[in-house]
């Protein structure tokens, strides 16, 4: 065993696109070489709050970016190539090659993100080879996908040939009459191939994929039926399925108006670099569209999975400026739901239908096909490569076991099979394949401005703020452990029955609590004129303290922020309110104390939670401890929440809150 781990062997690393569809990210390495193949990225799931784009985990990267020796680029899609321009914000990539009309793609992107001067893009054109570091050497292989100018990659090592298909399916009368070079892949057949990545997309649905151009008598018939206007919506990237709508507008006497940013900026690319012919005069701007008669329009967008801000969306609710549904209008959804947008996708059918629009959507109109091969397309490819061993990629996990299945029902043993997750190492030498040491994998969100990572700390406060909302409150307190004015206790965001005045009641509690039992560990007497007060330390046991107390008594469970205003020693104390009945309720379930505000006898010296808190307003917060205000001031500073005791109406908010049940333990 220990022989064979010297043994030189290709390490192939997949960072993301495994148990998922998206942000595929795959790191080959051999000896002192790292070459990268796509880096894309993927969206988010519900609760991933203000979260715009999913990265995968980089660290990897960022520790061995020294041995970085440059990408390969299999095609334009954005789980393939929405990660680069982010990535080279942290690290830099010598040199990218890849098809003509991603890179084109990917440039706007660089130079959105300012990083175009990080790496070199190098445009490749059907069975190029282009070398990678000293130990890889990359063919490009024509192949055929939903979007045009894709290619599978034959990487040939030390160890030998891996074929790594990218996305594909056998499309045999392709839209732009690129086909599948499958002599090429026959070829590497031939030669030998040691291992075969290949797209799993579809590995649960049997038969052939039809080809894409089958849709266009579907459309066809749909647009030359329709009385009023036609409105299309599909992915802007599906380069063929758009060329085929805008032949199908000229067909059929309409002009086209397009809708939505990504539409517009990847039909002018594609019309530029000539994957897409249509004249000039087909398209008429947006605002000119409704003096033509609706019989000779077409209007083409963005929103086929529902996105809230993209513009078929934004029609559904009335929001556009532009464009109002009208009941003449037949509105075709020529894409599928990716998995997870189906809510939003049938919500948005449903209000368009409620508009009184004619909708066409749908597996049994015809009018989509997938651009990812089934079961039969996935025999062909191994058909083609026999490959010695076999990876499942680009697919979740039950997706890789069915293609692992096929692969076996095709003669590849089990033990040539492996089915990795993301951070696995695929170790491969001429006669074994292996799991090694894993590396780090996991996430990254970004949120609106692509900059900010969102981790796990502020994920967890914003989930707190949508579930049960925020309260403030504000504390004086002087140098000398006294409460100087009653607290301000301000919600937002959340319900509750309870007594307003009881929850300024409790925040006095737990303010004396604190400065009874905490106040020694939190201020020392250093010798100057005023003891040095743990300010921040005093802000987290007072909301530790609301926190639990709301738990318990409420069961509700909102973010809580203190602010501490420092008062000079020798401020006279508050008193508190001489009004306030006892707390008499009982303690908690388990709890021990019967007393007097038993709950807190349970908690009294221990609390064992914390708050997690991000460093944020604590940054903040230390600024107003770090500097007591001067005597003088104090009072004035003091002033605006010397006022009496007051909570303010705790705002009820309408939305429809997640029930907690009561974990008080
Ligand atoms: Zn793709
Ligand atoms: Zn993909």
């Amino acid at each position: 065993m220990t022989n064979q781990a010297k043994q030189p062997c290709l390490r192939v690393i997949p960072l993301g696109g495994l148990h998922e569809i998206g942000k595929n990210t795959c790191v080959f390495e051999y000896g002192d070489d790292i070459m990268l193949v796509d880096a894309g990225l993927a969206f988010p799931s519900d609760g991933m709050h203000g979260v715009n784009v999913v990265m995968p985990d980089t660290s990897y990267l960022k520790e061995n970016q020294k041995r970085i020796r440059g990408m390969i680029v299999t095609h334009g899609h954005e789980d393939h190539i929405g990660g680069i321009a982010h990535h080279l914000k942290n690290f830099n990539i010598p040199v990218i090659h890849g098809p003509r009309l991603a890179l084109a793609m990917l440039t706007g992107k660089m130079e959105e993100a300012g990083v175009m001067d990080r790496t070199i893009l190098q445009t490749v054109a059907p069975r190029d080879v282009v070398k990678v570091g000293q130990h890889f050497s990359v063919e490009f292989i024509r192949n055929t996908h939903s979007m045009a100018d894709s290619f599978s990659l034959a990487i040939t090592t030390p160890v030998g040939t891996v074929i790594f298909t990218g996305d594909f399916k056998f499309d045999h009368t392709p839209v732009d009459g690129e086909t599948f070079d499958m002599a090429r892949l026959a070829h590497y057949g031939e030669q030998g191939v040691l291992c075969l990545f290949s797209d799993s997309t579809n590995s649960e649905v049997p038969g052939f994929c039809p080809p894409e151009r089958s849709v266009f008598p579907c459309l066809d018939r749909h647009i030359s039926q329709a009385e009023g206007r036609v409105i299309i919506t599909t992915f802007a990237s599906s380069i063929h399925r758009v060329a085929m709508i805008l032949e199908l507008a000229l067909k059929n006497g309409r002009k086209v108006g397009l809708l939505g940013r990504s539409m517009l900026n990847v039909i002018a690319k594609a019309r530029e670099l000539g994957y897409m012919r249509a004249p000039d005069d087909l398209f008429v701007p947006i605002k000119q569209i409704r003096d033509l008669p609706d019989r000779e329009t077409l209007l083409l967008m963005t929103g086929s999975q529902g996105e809230p801000l993209a513009a078929l969306s934004r029609i559904s609710r009335g929001e556009h400026p532009q464009v109002q549904v009208k009941t003449t209008d037949t509105i075709i959804f020529s894409a599928s739901p990716i998995p997870g947008n189906t809510i939003s996708v049938v919500n948005t059918i449903d209000r368009l239908m409620m508009l009184g629009a004619k909708v066409v959507y749908g597996k049994g109109e015809g009018i989509h096909v997938s651009g990812h091969g089934f079961q039969e397309d996935q025999k062909l490819m191994l058909a083609l490569t026999k490959p010695k061993y076999f990876v499942p990629v680009h697919g979740e996990h039950r997706m890789l076991v069915c293609h692992s299945k096929t692969a076996q029902s095709m003669g590849i043993p089990a033990e040539n099979i492996l089915i990795i997750d993301n951070g696995d190492v695929v170790e491969l030498t001429p006669d074994s394949i292996n799991k090694g040491e894993p590396v780090k994998a996991g996430i990254e969100l970004l949120d609106a401005s692509r900059n900010g990572i969102v981790d796990a700390r502020v994920l967890k406060e914003r989930q707190q703020l949508a579930d049960d909302g925020v309260i403030t409150m504000l504390a004086v307190i002087s140098t000398d452990g006294v409460m100087a004015a009653p607290p301000r206790v301000n919600l937002r965001g959340v319900v509750t029955a309870a007594d307003p005045r009881k929850l300024s009641l409790w925040a006095e509690r737990e303010i004396t609590w604190v400065l009874e039992n905490r106040w020694q560990q939190l201020s020392r007497n250093s010798g100057g004129k005023a003891p040095d007060v743990d300010w921040m330390g005093v802000q987290r046991e007072i909301e530790i303290g609301l926190q639990r107390r709301l738990r318990r008594e409420l069961q509700v469970e909102p973010l809580i922020i203190c602010l501490v205003q420092p008062a000079p020693g020798g401020t006279p104390a508050y008193k508190g309110r001489a009004d306030a009945e006892p707390d008499t309720r009982p303690a908690p379930r388990g709890g021990r104390g019967g007393g007097r505000d038993g709950g807190r006898d349970v908690q009294r010296g221990e609390r064992p939670e914390r708050v997690e808190r991000s460093q944020q307003p604590r940054r903040e917060l230390a600024a107003v401890g770090a500097a007591p205000a001067p005597a003088p001031a104090a009072a004035a500073s003091a002033a605006p929440v010397a006022t009496p005791a007051r909570v303010e109406e705790p705002e009820i908010s309408g939305r429809t809150r997640r029930r907690r049940s009561a974990a008080a333990s």
